[in-house]
C-alpha cells in the first residue's frame, strides 16, 4: 500500500469524477446538489502527475480549475459496499479537475455530452501520493487553491455531500474500480479561469492547519481543436 505514486500513476486506467459535490459549488453553478453522486470519467490520458509537464489551455477555450480531493484505488471491486469501501482505498492526492467551462457550457445548453470539456490531455493534474495510513480522517482536511500566490478557492472536505464510502459504492455499482483509478470528489466554491504563464499551487491541510501535502504547476497555451 505504501508504494511509490509512480506505481499507481502508471496504472491508472479512468479518472472517476463527482459533480456538484459541494453545496455552495453547485449553488455558483447555477445547479442543484443532487441525492445521489453525479458522476463522469476523465480519460486516463488527462492525468498529470505533478513534475510532468505543464496544465495546457487549448485554444478557443475558457479553462477552469476546479480543486478537489483525490481518492486512489488499491484494491479493485465491483458492487463494494459503503461499509466496505474503504479498505479499497490506497491513499489520497491533492488533485484538480480541469474544465473547459466555454466547451461544457455550450455541450449543457444543446443536451450534448460534456466528456470533451473534461477530458483533454493535462486535464487531470495530481499531486504526491499520499499513503491512506497517513490521513486519518479525508473528511476532514481543508483543501485551497492559489494562484500567483493569491488565494481562489478554500474550503474543507467536510463540506463534501456524499462522502468517500458512498462515492465508492455508487461508483463501483457501475464500472469496476482498479487499482492506480483515481475518485476526484468534487470541488468546493470559486473555481474560476485559469491563464498561461500562471501558476497553480494547490493543497491538503490538516485540521490543525499544517499542510499535509502541496502540488505546483504551470500553465501553458496549447493547439486547439480542428475547426
Ligand atoms: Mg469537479
Amino acid at each position: 500500500m505504501a508504494a511509490a505514486a509512480w506505481r499507481y500513476w502508471t496504472h491508472t486506467r479512468k479518472v472517476v469524477c463527482v459533480a456538484r459535490n459541494y453545496a455552495a459549488h453547485a449553488a455558483e453553478m447555477g445547479a442543484e446538489a443532487k441525492k445521489s453522486p453525479v458522476f463522469f470519467v476523465k480519460p486516463a490520458t488527462s492525468l498529470l502527475p505533478v513534475g510532468m509537464g505543464a496544465i495546457e489551455v487549448p485554444e478557443g477555450t475558457t479553462v477552469h480549475h476546479e480543486v478537489e480531493l483525490g481518492v486512489v484505488i488499491g484494491l479493485p471491486g465491483r458492487r463494494i459496499a459503503a461499509a466496505d469501501a474503504m479498505s479499497h482505498v490506497a491513499g489520497y492526492c491533492i488533485s484538480l479537475d480541469m474544465t473547459a467551462r466555454n466547451l461544457q457550457s455550450a455541450a449543457k445548453a444543446k443536451g450534448h455530452p460534456w466528456s470533451l470539456s473534461k477530458g483533454f490531455d493535462t486535464f487531470a493534474p495530481v499531486g504526491p501520493f499520499l499513503p491512506a495510513s497517513k490521513v486519518a480522517d479525508p473528511h476532514n482536511l481543508g483543501i485551497w487553491l492559489q494562484i500567483n500566490g493569491k488565494d481562489v478557492q478554500r474550503g474543507t472536505t467536510a463540506q463534501m455531500i456524499h462522502k468517500i464510502p458512498k462515492l465508492i459504492e455508487h461508483a463501483s455499482a457501475w464500472t469496476t474500480l482498479e487499482p492506480g483509478d483515481v475518485i476526484m470528489t468534487g470541488t468546493p466554491e470559486g473555481v474560476g479561469p485559469v491563464l498561461p504563464g500562471q501558476s497553480l499551487r494547490a493543497g491538503l491541510d490538516l485540521p490543525n492547519g499544517s499542510c499535509l501535502t502541496q502540488a505546483i504547476w504551470s500553465v501553458e497555451a496549447a493547439p486547439g481543436l480542428p475547426s
